[in-house]
């Protein structure tokens, strides 16, 4: 089959096999660029491991630190004439490669907000791996069945108290125009709570616990993002900036419950970048544009595998102690909030419309980022070529 990408929205209907290990293939080759981590994370778990931060995350660790990884996601494999998504052949290329290597990578593909999956992966840690010592938990998604009630919460992206108006921008269609997100209800707050805070991540950190699969010292993650005023209302103080607050709770008593252990928790800041969950966010695609104008005239460009690596090797793993800001996370968004940078997005901010996008944002850049998301535009694959979609059958 010859696949070719067809968006719809702020999606990718199609995912390209060969494009989507090439794109793999081109993040394991910057950690590998970076040289050997010593000292770095030995088994992982990795919480969201097909897609965005939680991909790089299971590349810096396996090809950075040679470690032995699980990785947990929800992807649809390939159907006679359909393709399966772009997770799933990123998962397929990533668990290849790493046995290539000679490194165990274990997979489940299912919901990990489940009980179920849950104990799959408890299963396959005591059996393969015996324990684990850092768990990342990288999960975006629009859902969750809670585990106990049954209830299927729905995450909204929206303000908190008032309306909030501002530009926005149709990727595809290049136009810049205003978007008006009315203020969620309490149940819209606490449902987006349900989904995307912390209590998913306590709930894995405590039946890891339980099943004694924590090494030593062992530390666990979560990532999250503050960003500019500008996206305030949408993020920051918005249902997913109160689902972000939980979050940051929970990492405090998760490392409570890590205590014995000496172990850590810990919510990591980082920067914005193209993935398929921020695309869906109004207002954001908009400020990723101008922020990769901005910070690549500067040379401080960065996608999720440079902040992970710098994650790893200069945060995580470097030999020293963890610094936190006064809050107790990880910042690796200093580069992104620097007041150079800012000032200058915001500048364009005021000014950017349809008849100048181009011109004062890197919306070429995002849209080639987006369909790269999808295996669509990587340099080396023949997008004419009959594509076989079964990846592992060949
Ligand atoms: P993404 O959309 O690229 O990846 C999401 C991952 O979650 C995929 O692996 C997907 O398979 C998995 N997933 C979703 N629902 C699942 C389920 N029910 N069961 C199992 N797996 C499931 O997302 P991303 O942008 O990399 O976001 C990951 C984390 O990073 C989020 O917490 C996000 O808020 C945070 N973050 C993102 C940005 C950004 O700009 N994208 C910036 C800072 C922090």
């Amino acid at each position: 089959m010859i696949i070719r990408p067809k968006v719809r929205g702020f999606v990718c209907v199609t995912a390209h096999p060969d494009g989507c290990a090439a794109h793999v293939r081109e993040e394991i080759d910057y950690v590998r660029g970076k040289g050997r981590l010593e000292n770095g994370p030995r088994n992982v778990l990795v919480i969201g491991s097909s897609a965005g931060y939680g991909l790089s995350s299971r590349i810096a660790a396996a090809f950075g630190s040679h470690a032995n990884t699980v990785g947990v996601y929800l992807e649809r494999p390939p159907a006679e004439g359909k393709p399966a998504t772009a997770g799933w052949y990123n998962m397929a290329a990533f668990e290849q490669l790493a046995r290539n290597e000679g490194l165990y990578a274990g997979s489940v593909n299912g919901d990990a907000f489940s009980t179920g999956v849950k104990k799959e992966v408890i299963d396959l840690i005591s059996r393969e791996l015996g324990s684990v010592d850092l768990v990342v938990y990288s999960l975006a998604s629009p859902r969750r069945t809670h585990p106990e009630t049954g209830w299927t919460h729905k995450s909204v992206i929206k303000p908190i108290g008032r309306s909030f108006t501002d530009k926005t921008v149709d990727v595809d269609k290049g136009i810049v125009h205003d978007v008006t997100l009315e203020p969620a209800s309490q149940e819209e707050i606490e449902d987006t709570v349900a989904v995307m805070g912390g209590e998913d991540w306590e709930l894995w950190i405590r039946a890891l616990a339980e099943a004694n699969l924590l090494a030593p010292e062992a530390a666990t993650l979560a990532y999250s993002y503050i960003g500019p005023e500008v996206t305030w209302p949408i993020y920051h103080n918005g249902t997913i900036g109160g689902a972000k607050a939980d979050l940051l709770h929970r990492a405090q008593r998760i490392e409570d419950l890590l205590k014995p252990l000496n172990g850590r928790a810990r919510v990591s800041i980082n920067k914005a970048v193209v993935t398929q969950a921020s695309s869906a966010i109004p207002v954001v695609p908009l400020y990723i544009a101008i922020l990769f104008k901005v910070m690549k005239a500067k040379g401080l460009h960065e996608g999720c595998i440079e902040q992970v690596h710098r994650l790893f090797a200069d945060r995580l793993y470097h030999g020293g102690a963890l610094e936190f800001d006064e809050e107790g996370r990880i910042r690796l968004d200093e580069r992104e909030m620097r007041a150079d940078v800012q000032d200058e997005v915001a500048r364009i901010w005021k000014e950017v419309t349809t008849g100048n996008l181009t011109e004062l944002s890197d919306i070429e850049g995002y849209r080639n980022e987006f369909l790269k998301l999808f295996g669509f535009g990587l340099a080396g694959i023949d997008y004419e070529r009959e594509t076989d979609l079964l990846v592992p059958a060949r």
